[in-house]
């Protein structure tokens, strides 16, 4: 029997890997222009690290993680999300010693979550991700906004919506849980089991439940906008002073408290109205107490992540422009035992000198050859028979136009690098 890939996982095939790669580019040079520079960390990490850095009430942790004890009898899980691992390195190699703050980012990230799989959000799928460590302005906050938002725009995104709310620190958290706990307290009852387990220790996480009805009993719940503190509130009204300057439209969105514990002050959504069911396309926001949280001193910190799959699925729904895939510059077509073996060298100095080629692998006749040539849309084709050797040149034919050339096989490399 034939084995599968398990459930919900894809596999990136050879012919659609170049949009991938262009998405990758543009990622890559916008994040140069911003001055942040790649992290990379393990896929794997300790089960601990994500029980403390996302937090034990939160969807992920209690339902999602893959977990496992390896060899050594270690509970080791696959990281479910990039913001703690990256952290765990930034504290680990003493990053909080160079100069502040420290900005990085983490492209074609494997995330791991065991849910049901939905448009563009699979069980591995993988992540872009953005933190800078150490800066607690809303500048820093305003500027991620616009990293995120340049990028979907050059990506050729429309309709988009930037939502941000600001759920406060764990000064003003503490007025508004009380103020959410007196309100769920006489509604708990009818609420689904998990916002029961999540009402003692953490009445904030309900806002985020998924259910219908429990979602209908928060429609009237209080918002931690109500609560903010004057520091927080001067940092989400600094930001949007931000945000109005560089022209960005935005909503503030109540809603939104985002799945993690470890968010403080501003979080934020992009929304695209184009992805079906569930529209995020990119979600982060501040999280000042998470260094802390994980051993290191406290240090303030903001980042977003933006699943790649989904922001695929959104450009090609949105019938957004991917270049043409890349293309073989010389195929060439040879028949005969001495007329193949130039062929086949020529190919390799071709390469040598930056030019693609390819030629036959599979002794296909003459028309074959063409055939295949024609399929690989390659820009030019060479034909080299006997009579050709013999002469020393070879018919050069430019396939868009169909015009010939005759040109000495001496010369083929000058010809195709000049
Ligand atoms: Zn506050
Ligand atoms: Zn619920």
């Amino acid at each position: 029997m034939q084995i599968q890939a398990p459930k919900g996982t894809k596999d990136v095939l050879p012919q659609d890997s170049y949009k991938w790669q262009y998405v990758e580019g543009k990622i890559r040079e916008l994040c140069r222009l911003y001055g942040i520079s790649e992290i990379r960390t393990p896929v794997i990490e300790h089960t601990e690290l994500f029980l403390r850095g996302v937090g034990d009430t939160t969807d992920i942790v209690q339902k999602e993680m893959y977990t496992f004890k390896d060899k050594g009898d270690r509970s080791i899980t696959l990281k479910p999300e990039g913001t703690a691992g990256v952290v765990r390195a930034f504290l680990e190699n003493r990053l909080f010693n160079e100069t502040m703050p420290q900005k990085m980012f983490y492209l074609n990230a494997p995330v791991f979550r065991y849910e049901k799989p939905q448009a563009g959000r699979l069980r591995e799928h993988h992540q872009f991700g953005v933190e800078i460590f150490g800066a607690a302005s809303y500048e820093t906050d305003a500027e991620l906004m616009l990293l995120a938002l340049n990028l979907l725009k050059e990506l050729g995104l429309e309709d988009l919506e930037l939502k941000i709310n600001s759920i406060g620190c764990e000064k003003c958290r503490k007025e508004y849980n009380k103020a959410l706990y007196d309100y769920l307290k006489g509604h708990i009852d009818s609420m689904c089991r998990t916002c029961q387990g999540r009402f003692e220790r953490n009445p904030m996480r309900i806002i985020d439940c998924k259910e219908e009805h429990c979602k209908e009993i928060c429609k009237g719940a209080p918002r931690t906008i109500d609560f903010l503190c004057d520091d927080c509130r001067a940092h989400f009204e600094g930001l949007k002073r931000c945000l109005d300057a560089c022209g960005v439209k935005y909503e503030v969105d109540t809603d939104i408290v985002r799945g993690l514990d470890y968010y403080t002050r501003t979080v934020f959504e992009i929304v695209s109205n184009n992805v079906g069911a569930q529209g995020t396309v990119c979600g982060g926001g501040r999280y000042n107490n998470l260094v802390e949280e994980l051993g290191g001193q406290p240090l303030p910190a903001v980042g977003f992540g933006l699943g790649l799959e989904r922001l695929l699925l959104v450009m090609e729904n949105t019938k957004a422009i991917f270049p043409d895939p890349p293309r073989i510059k010389v195929c060439f077509a040879a028949v005969g035992d001495e007329p193949k073996l130039r062929a086949f060298s020529l190919v390799q100095q071709l390469r040598e000198n930056g030019v693609s080629a390819e030629f036959d692998h599979m002794d296909r006749s003459m028309k074959a050859q063409f055939k295949y040539a024609n399929k690989l849309e390659a820009e030019y084709t060479v034909v080299i028979g006997e009579d050709e050797l013999r002469d020393g040149s070879a018919k050069v034919k430019n396939m868009a136009d169909g015009i010939e050339t005759m040109v000495m096989l001496d010369e083929i490399v000058d010809f195709f690098t000049e």
